[in-house]
């Protein structure tokens, strides 16, 4: 692939240092501070091919396999994966039963919907019980706890204290839902991505980097389970 051609560069005019992205569609961006040339440009590029090339993998392996919405698919949960097994009696139940999800007579989108209902669900209990624990050790306290789906963002954090989560997260690992916990919550305290609101995130959540970089990494893995099939 050349790169010449296929990488967009923006140029922000306060960044400091090169920055790389591969987007979802597998573009890749370069955010650059204002005065780096052209051909220094080119250079971190051609430094980055291997990691360009194994996210684009990644990206390429989400596409092509997306969650199969029907007994015997597999939809991914606190880091573990669940397979859906359609239930014998004709209890219109949905449960976790050892590793799997028991899962009423559906399938396709009625299926789809049904499981994220429920991972909503868990995300109130399960986020909710994790930002009451981290409060109470960061001494915080948020006004309110909101849940959506987003497709761009983790977490957000109001000036008003209101904590926002997107439930899709829970699919990940819990250190990793537990990181997007405190980093919500320490921007109650530093509203801002200065050294001091990493300082106070990496007290709570010594291997941030490592959990950042699992989300930036799984992004659109992540998003199989909304998207519409
Ligand atoms: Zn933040």
């Amino acid at each position: 692939m050349s790169f010449e051609s296929a990488v967009e560069v923006i140029r922000r005019p306060r960044r400091r240092s090169l920055c790389i992205q591969v987007k979802p569609d597998n573009s890749v961006v370069v955010l650059a501070p204002r005065f780096v040339s052209k051909g220094a440009i080119d250079r971190f590029v051609t430094t980055k091919i291997d990691w360009i090339r194994s996210h684009q993998s990644r990206n390429k392996d989400s596409i092509q396999n997306p969650i199969v919405w029907a007994s015997g698919g597999e939809v991914p949960y606190l880091g573990q994966s669940y397979k859906l097994i359609e239930s014998q009696g004709d209890e219109a139940c949905f449960r976790v039963s050892n590793g799997s999800l028991v899962i009423p007579d559906l399938e396709g989108q009625a299926l789809q919907k049904k499981v994220m209902n429920w991972m909503r669900n868990c995300a109130t209990d399960v986020i909710t019980d994790r930002v009451e624990w981290y409060a109470a050790q960061m001494g915080l306290q948020p006004k309110e706890i909101k849940f959506r789906k987003m497709k761009s963002r983790w977490g957000s954090c109001s000036s008003r204290g209101t904590v926002s989560f997107n439930w899709i997260m829970l699919q990940a690992p819990l250190e990793v839902v537990d990181y997007v916990v405190v980093h919500e919550l320490a921007h109650l305290k530093e509203m801002n991505h200065s050294k001091r609101f990493w300082d106070i995130v990496e007290v709570y959540s010594p291997n941030w980097k490592v959990h950042r970089q699992w989300l930036r990494r799984n992004q659109r893995w992540l998003m199989r389970l909304i998207e519409v099939g």
